[in-house]
């Protein structure tokens, strides 16, 4: 059989697009949680406040509850004298009038009396003794008042479909009293390792052999983009094994990765067999990034599946590249990712017409924060391990000069 020479590269936006097409966006599958168990997932729903927040007029500060219009004119000198007629008690309904020229004492989140319009705080008044205070500046209605539905009103929506509840939004929904939530289920994500040379982890491997690494590290990324992966273990580089063992565990799950054999040498065996699972097929195989060319993308019946570079970090590196957005555009949602600006911390090169990878480990010098490129040989995981996020260096840029400004994508 003729093997072509070389892959011919696709741009990984273009590469995306091509994928994208095929991905009906989520969530497909969604399961209702209690407040506690939350945090961390996707909202399936926009969940609109049944009540306004807070639900009553509040002091926002400890003091006393005025009519603002007691107040106007004081100062040090000619102060406001108010008697004090009583107390708000937290938690209590204020159901009396202060009444003009008088006050009454109240804390942070009790009742504004019908009539009071403003708090002066304890700090602002003095003591005069015989239940009078001295207020040394005049009140602004509204001040130091939190009026009813301030923070949210009734009806509004509280937290966006699609929002990865972080302990705020858990904590604006328990103030609304909305005690569980419907949240969107992780794709099944099924991930199998090509290779005659692996062995499993538990197995010494001799000379020659190593251990299945893939395997781990793409069902811990996949934990953590919040898929449900399944460890579908090691496959020989067999055409008929492989496509056999893809078919089956692609019967049961939403997604594939399989990692290892994506290139084109004779024992390269993922496209042939990923293009055996349905219709249309591979849709991208070879991406113009480094590290991890050899990349297939494909969609096979509605199921996207993924043949990565079986380099380690060529495979992760894909993987936030193309499977974990797929992930959650599944769930409905974007994969969560945080960037910090640096200046490279040496030079960096790169070939025009590829984009690059470049893992950073990100120090502060002269009251700067540099990105360190972490050279190793053969960009071995060691230089992940010690990465702790990554530069992308632009498919049109011939390498950046130590000192450019970059945007580090933290890990
Ligand atoms: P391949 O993509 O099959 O050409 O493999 C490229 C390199 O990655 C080879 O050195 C393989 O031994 C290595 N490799 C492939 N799969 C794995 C794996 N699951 N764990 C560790 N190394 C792997
Ligand atoms: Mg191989």
């Amino acid at each position: 059989m003729a093997l072509p020479l070389f892959l011919s590269l696709t741009p990984p936006d273009e590469a995306w697009r091509r994928l994208d097409e095929h991905l009906a966006p989520g969530p497909h599958e969604v399961e209702v949680v209690g407040l506690l168990e939350a945090c961390g997932r996707v909202l399936a729903e926009d969940v609109t406040s049944p009540n306004d927040l807070p639900g009553f007029p509040r002091s926002a500060v400890d003091g006393f509850a005025v009519r603002a219009r007691d107040t106007f004119g004081a100062t040090e000198g000619l102060p406001a004298l108010l008697t004090v007629g009583g107390e708000v008690c937290m938690g209590e309904e204020a159901r009396f009038v202060v009444g003009p020229g008088k006050c009454v004492r109240i804390a942070t989140g009790a009742m504004m009396p019908p009539d009071a319009d403003a708090v002066v705080m304890v700090e602002t008044t003095e003591d005069m003794g015989d239940g009078l205070i001295a207020v040394t500046r005049p009140a602004a209605p509204g001040e130091n008042v939190v009026g009813a539905a301030e923070d949210v009103e009734g009806g509004d929506v509280l937290v966006r479909k699609g929002t990865r509840l972080r302990p705020q939004d858990i904590g604006a929904l328990a103030a609304a009293g909305v005690s569980q939530v419907r949240v969107a289920l992780g794709p099944k994500v099924a991930i199998m390792s090509t290779g005659d040379e692996l062995v499993e982890v538990s197995c010494a491997p001799t000379p020659g052999k190593v251990r299945d690494t893939n395997s781990y590290s793409l069902y811990a990324a996949a934990l953590a983009e919040g898929a449900r992966p399944v460890a579908a273990g090691i496959m020989k580089d067999d055409y008929d094994e492989i496509a056999l063992a893809m078919r089956e565990q692609l019967s049961c799950a939403d997604m594939l990765i399989v990692s290892g054999g994506s290139s084109i040498g004779a024992r390269d065996f993922a496209r042939d067999a990923i293009d055996s699972l349905g219709r249309p097929g591979v849709l991208v195989h070879g991406v113009a990034v480094r590290p991890g060319k050899p990349t297939i993308l494909a969609v096979a019946d509605g199921k996207p599946v993924f043949g990565l570079p079986g380099h380690p970090v060529s495979c992760l590196t894909i993987f936030r590249l193309f499977v974990a957005p797929a992930i959650a555009r599944w769930m409905g949602t974007r994969p969560e990712r945080r960037d910090v600006e640096a200046r490279l911390g040496a030079n960096v090169a790169s070939v025009a017409g590829r984009e690059d990878y470049v893992g950073v480990r990100l120090v502060l010098r002269d009251g700067a924060r540099w990105a360190d490129p972490v050279f190793t040989k053969s960009a071995l995981i060691s230089g992940l391990v010690a990465s702790d996020g990554v530069v992308r260096i632009p498919a049109d840029v011939e390498g950046l000069e130590k000192g450019a400004p970059v945007t580090v994508a933290l890990f």
